[in-house]
């Protein structure tokens, strides 16, 4: 791996509900920050494996999170990178360790090995590992609160949400921001929310707007601005389209609005996070200055 130089963000991608974008977004939101210059890797939590065959890659066919997870494994020795394996046809500076079925039976895998390890502490050695080598790491989870889901609200820095207009779509941002909470109080006190994505949206029908609504109202601290993106991504075709072939629309539809969307969400999402450590930094300063 590259040396340990970069400031890196820890990024988990959630929603208690599947099926809003969750793994979608993931991809197509690190797809963009490499276009944009960065390094990304994405870890791929989920039993399902969406992410990893999403970018065209056999879940079946490598090593990965699983065998990370039980220490079997180095993040590095498993990560797959077009750099590292030419026969893998992933963009630049995009990389992904491999979600697997195996994910499946790994509270019983942990408990083999060690009876009084911490399974929610899973994540803590292999993100420090690998933090200082990329940008952005995307944890992209599990619909349910499953092991590797927890241990990713404990070791992220930031927190994304994704939602789509359909009928449970607030009850599943509402019980998100209670496990934000909850992490924050028990541990991960630099969990901050990123902000939510609202995903997958045709024209204002009363789920969008009572979506919207509703993000607006609880995602907005007194004082500042909501967390929802500006960007909404829109429904279309192109999506699947891509997913099915194991691309990104980055790939498949360059100029294509809802490409276009994903990389005014990048730069959304790279503003929020300058913004947040520009006010750091000043609140820094000034705290010195009156020492
Ligand atoms: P999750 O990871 O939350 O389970 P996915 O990202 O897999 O959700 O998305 C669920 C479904 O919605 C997928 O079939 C995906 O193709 C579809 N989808 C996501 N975003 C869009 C979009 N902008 N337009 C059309 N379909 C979308
Ligand atoms: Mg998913």
């Amino acid at each position: 791996m590259s040396e340990a130089t970069k400031r890196t963000e820890v990024i988990a991608v959630g929603n208690q509900k599947g099926g809003v974008g969750k793994t979608t977004n993931t991809v197509h939101l690190a797809r963009a920050l490499a276009e944009r210059g960065k390094r990304c890797l994405i870890i791929d939590l989920d039993t399902g494996a969406h992410a990893t065959t999403h970018l065209g890659i056999d879940p079946n066919a490598y090593l990965g999170m699983y065998e990370v997870l039980l220490g079997s494994e180095e993040p590095d020795s498993v990560l797959l990178s077009r750099d590292v394996e030419d026969r893998i046809d992933l963009p630049e500076r995009l990389d992904i360790i491999a979600g697997s079925r195996k994910l499946e039976n790994i509270d019983v895998a942990l408990r083999e090995i060690d009876t009084m390890m911490e399974p929610h502490r899973v994540l803590a050695d292999p993100i420090a590992k690998l933090r200082g080598h990329y940008d952005y790491l995307f944890l992209d989870t599990a619909p349910n609160l499953t092991t590797p889901t927890i241990a990713a609200y404990k070791v992220a820095d930031w927190f994304l949400l994704s939602a789509m207009p359909e009928t449970f779509a607030i009850a599943g941002l509402d019980a998100a921001l209670k496990d934000i909470d909850s992490a924050r109080k028990r541990g991960n006190r630099n969990l901050k929310i990123l902000g939510v994505v609202v995903c997958n949206t045709q024209k204002r029908t009363r789920l969008t707007r009572e979506l919207l609504d509703y993000v607006d109202k609880a995602f907005t601290v007194q004082g500042s601005e909501s967390k929802k993106f500006k960007t909404e991504i829109p429904r279309s075709t192109v999506v699947s389209s891509a997913q099915k072939v194991g691309k990104t629309v980055f790939e498949t539809e360059p100029d294509h609005q809802v490409t276009e969307c994903y990389r005014q969400l990048a730069a959304e999402v790279e503003g929020r996070i300058n913004t947040y450590y520009q006010k750091l930094n000043d609140a820094q300063t000034e705290a010195a200055s009156n020492a």
